[in-house]
């Protein structure tokens, strides 16, 4: 493989979205992909389906094209989806080259270190995935030995893991669809609970993605949040499993899922959680209310009547603060992600919890690297797969009229 101008590295929605727009601008690059395009799909769990719904497939050059739009497909198809879209446009990607370290080489270009040798680069834009390391809140090592202990990305089915009850520590949209799928393979499961929002799954038959597509909820800009911790608050729990469904702690209880305090530590074979439930639930009721306004403030604005949303019911539990895991089966940490990108990328790029300092995906830090499918990297869109494509398209532009800069230069 010669040196290309412009690598991309990783070929999920971010990559080959950044590589399509590259393509229709005729800019000379390659992607590389550690293992398969789509690869973080094709590694999600046996009974995933898309959270959002199928309309939200829509990349660069290839909206959604089927019949189904408010549906949710299951894993394959979206795979199969990425696929199409490569096959669409024959994007320059090398499957099976993990790039290991990108710091800088000779004449003011990068220097990749790859498992297929050395490259450069002028240009490199990182599509590495918008969750890339699993966070656990509390340190594993005190937990018995005999216990199978994984985190999310590790989860395939109920049967994978060994019999006993399970403990899944987290309840994002990932945690709260673990335990219902051990739940509804028969599994005891106990749930560690953090602070989630929710709203149900559908209103007046339409679906919540589509409704909040139609008010800025989407459009938040980084700026906007709080405080830089604020980007990690986990997104709206939901699930697209069977036609898609409600997935939220009264959803759980009713199950059986037996909903606890978060995680606060462990000594050999018991756990402790802390008496918050309440405050979780709370919590995500809040944010619940948040929305409600949120659609009741725009959507009239466009000539909408906003959907109703009656308050949430009463919640009531009383959850133990200790639970011993002797003949637990296993504990599976789904407590959220944080950016992997200082273990291998050898330039001062990023902030405080490792996300990269950007302006339109434009580092801020290092000239000609550029990042794409970044949880907020703009907005609070720009890591799913409605969202990518609007960045992927602004930083090819921006590669493009830098390349045109060097080469006038
Ligand atoms: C459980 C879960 C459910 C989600 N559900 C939805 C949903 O319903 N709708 C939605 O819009 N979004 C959803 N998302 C968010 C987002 O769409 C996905 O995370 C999506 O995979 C992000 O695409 P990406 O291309 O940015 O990253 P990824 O799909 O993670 O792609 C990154 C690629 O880079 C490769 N790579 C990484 N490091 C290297 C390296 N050093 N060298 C070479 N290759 C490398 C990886 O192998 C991978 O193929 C979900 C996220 C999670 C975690």
């Amino acid at each position: 493989m010669s040196d290309p101008q412009v690598i991309v590295v990783g070929a999920g929605q971010a990559g080959l979205s950044v590589s399509h727009e590259l393509v229709v601008a005729g800019v000379d690059h390659v992607v590389l992909e550690r293992r398969q395009l789509g690869q973080t799909w094709r590694s999600r769990w046996d009974s995933f389906c898309l959270v959002t719904p199928n309309w939200t497939m829509s990349l660069p050059g290839f909206p959604y094209d089927g019949d189904d739009p408010e549906g949710f497909v299951p894993r394959d198809d979206i795979v199969r989806y990425l696929e199409r879209y490569a096959a669409s446009f024959s994007p320059p990607v090398h499957e099976g080259v993990e790039v290991q370290t990108l710091r800088s080489g000779a004449d003011g270009r990068f220097l990749l270190m790859t498992s297929a040798g050395e490259m450069q680069a002028r240009i490199v834009v990182l599509a590495t995935g918008a969750y890339q390391r699993p966070h656990r809140p509390v340190d594993a090592a005190g937990l018995p030995g005999k216990l199978l202990v994984i985190d999310a990305e590790d989860y395939t089915n109920p049967g994978a893991l060994p019999p006993g009850d399970v403990l899944v520590v987290g309840s994002g949209q990932t945690g709260c669809q673990l335990a219902e799928d051990l739940r509804l393979a028969g599994r005891e499961v106990f749930l560690a609970c953090g602070r989630a929002p929710w709203t149900p799954r559908r209103l007046d038959g339409r679906d919540i993605v589509t409704w909040l597509a139609d008010t800025n909820w989407f459009e938040t800009p980084l700026r906007a949040l709080t405080s830089p911790g604020a980007r990690l608050v986990a997104n709206l729990q939901a699930t697209g499993r069977g036609g898609g469904h409600d997935l939220h702690y009264r959803v759980l209880q009713t199950m059986g899922v037996n909903l606890l305090g978060h995680l606060a530590g462990v000594e050999r074979s018991r756990a402790r959680f802390a008496p918050d439930l309440l405050e979780s639930v709370s919590f995500g009721d809040a944010r619940y209310r948040d929305v409600a306004r949120l659609m009741q403030a725009e959507l009239p604005t466009k000539g909408m009547r906003a959907p109703e949303m009656p308050e949430p019911p009463p919640f009531r539990a009383d959850p133990p603060t200790e639970v011993d895991l002797e003949g637990f089966g296993a504990v599976v940490f789904t407590s959220g992600f944080r950016p992997d990108y200082r273990r291998w990328v050898q330039f001062p790029a990023f902030d405080e919890f490792g996300f990269p300092l950007t302006v339109d995906g434009a580092s801020t830090a290092v000239p000609g690297l550029y990042f794409v499918g970044v949880h907020f990297l703009r907005t609070r869109k720009s890591s799913l797969m409605f969202g990518v494509g609007e960045d992927a398209t602004i930083v090819a532009r921006t590669v493009r009229e830098q390349l045109v800069r060097l080469q006038t230069a």
